[in-house]
C-alpha cells in the first residue's frame, strides 16, 4: 500500500513547519504515525487529544463574517503561474487528493515576495470554511508549501453550475483502492479551476486535519469554482462528511480583498 504517501501527505505541512524542532525531537516522526492512523471526522471535537495543536487558538476552518472582515482593495494579488502535469492521485480513505509530486516547482503561487510551490490538491464535501454561517456544497484545498516551510493554501468554495473539464479528468482518474497512489498519463493545468476575479479572503490558521499544524496563510477565494450536479454528486459518493466544524476566531482578523 502507499502508506508511506499517505503518511507522507500528513507529516509535510508538519516537517516544513517544524524542520529545526525535528533535529531537535526525534519523537514527531512516530507522533505523525500515530496521527494517522486514529483519526476520523466522526468526532474532530476529540483531535486535540491525538495532536494538541488541534486544540489551539490558530484553527481553521473559521466562519467568515463578511460584515466583519477588514477589506482594502490594495492588497496584493495572487501571483499563480500552473503548467500541466499528469495527474497523480490517491484515495487516502479521508479524501479524494493529486500529488505535483516532481512538478511541484512547475506550479507556484507568489505572494508578497514570496513563491511557494502546489504540492497537492485535495477535497471536502461539505465545504469546511463557511461564508456568514453557509456552508457550499463542497471545497478545494491547493496546499503551497515555500523552501522555508511557511505554507499557503487557496481555498476554492464549489458551488453548482456548468461542469469542469479538469474535475472531469481528476474524478475519471481516482482509484479503485484506497491508500495506493496511482500515475494517469492524462494531464491537467489547475489554473483551469482558478477564479477570473482575484478577491479573496486572508487569515492565520493551520492545516484542517491532524496534526493541525498552525501558522499557515489561507487565502479563500471570492469566486466560487462551479461543479455541475453530477459532478458534485459523483464526489460524495465517495465523501460526504470530510470535513472539520468551524472553529473560534478568536482574536484573528480575516483581511478581504474586495
Ligand atoms: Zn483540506
Amino acid at each position: 500500500m502507499s502508506k508511506k504517501h499517505y503518511l507522507l501527505y500528513l507529516a509535510l505541512p508538519t516537517i516544513l513547519l517544524m524542520q529545526n524542532c525535528i533535529k531537535e525531537k526525534e519523537n514527531v516522526i512516530p507522533e505523525v504515525s500515530k496521527v494517522a492512523e486514529h483519526w476520523g471526522y466522526e468526532h474532530p471535537e476529540s483531535w486535540g487529544g491525538i495532536s494538541g495543536n488541534c486544540a489551539g487558538v490558530v484553527q481553521s476552518p473559521i466562519d467568515i463574517n463578511t460584515s466583519a472582515t477588514a477589506k482594502d482593495a490594495n492588497l496584493p494579488a495572487l501571483q499563480f503561474s500552473y503548467s500541466s502535469f499528469p495527474i497523480s492521485i490517491v484515495d487516502n480513505g479521508h479524501t479524494i487528493q493529486v500529488n505535483t509530486n516532481t512538478y511541484a516547482a512547475a506550479n507556484t503561487v507568489s505572494y508578497k515576495d514570496k513563491t511557494y510551490q502546489l504540492k497537492q490538491f485535495h477535497f471536502h464535501a461539505l465545504s469546511e470554511h463557511t461564508i456568514n454561517g453557509s456552508h457550499a456544497p463542497m471545497e478545494m484545498h491547493l496546499v503551497h508549501a515555500a523552501d522555508d516551510g511557511a505554507l499557503l493554501v487557496v481555498g476554492l468554495m464549489i458551488k453548482e453550475g456548468t461542469a469542469n473539464s479538469m474535475i472531469e479528468r481528476v474524478w475519471n482518474s481516482i482509484p479503485n483502492e484506497e491508500n495506493k497512489e496511482e500515475q494517469r498519463t492524462v494531464t491537467i493545468n489547475v489554473k483551469e479551476v482558478l477564479p477570473a476575479m482575484q478577491g479573496y479572503y486572508n487569515y492565520i490558521g493551520s492545516l484542517t486535519t491532524p496534526p493541525c499544524a498552525m501558522g499557515l496563510n489561507w487565502f479563500v477565494m471570492k469566486e466560487p469554482l462551479f461543479l455541475s450536479a453530477a459532478q458534485i454528486s459523483d464526489f460524495m459518493r465517495l465523501y460526504n462528511h470530510n470535513y472539520r466544524p468551524v472553529q473560534p476566531l478568536n482574536n484573528r482578523t480575516i483581511h478581504e480583498k474586495p
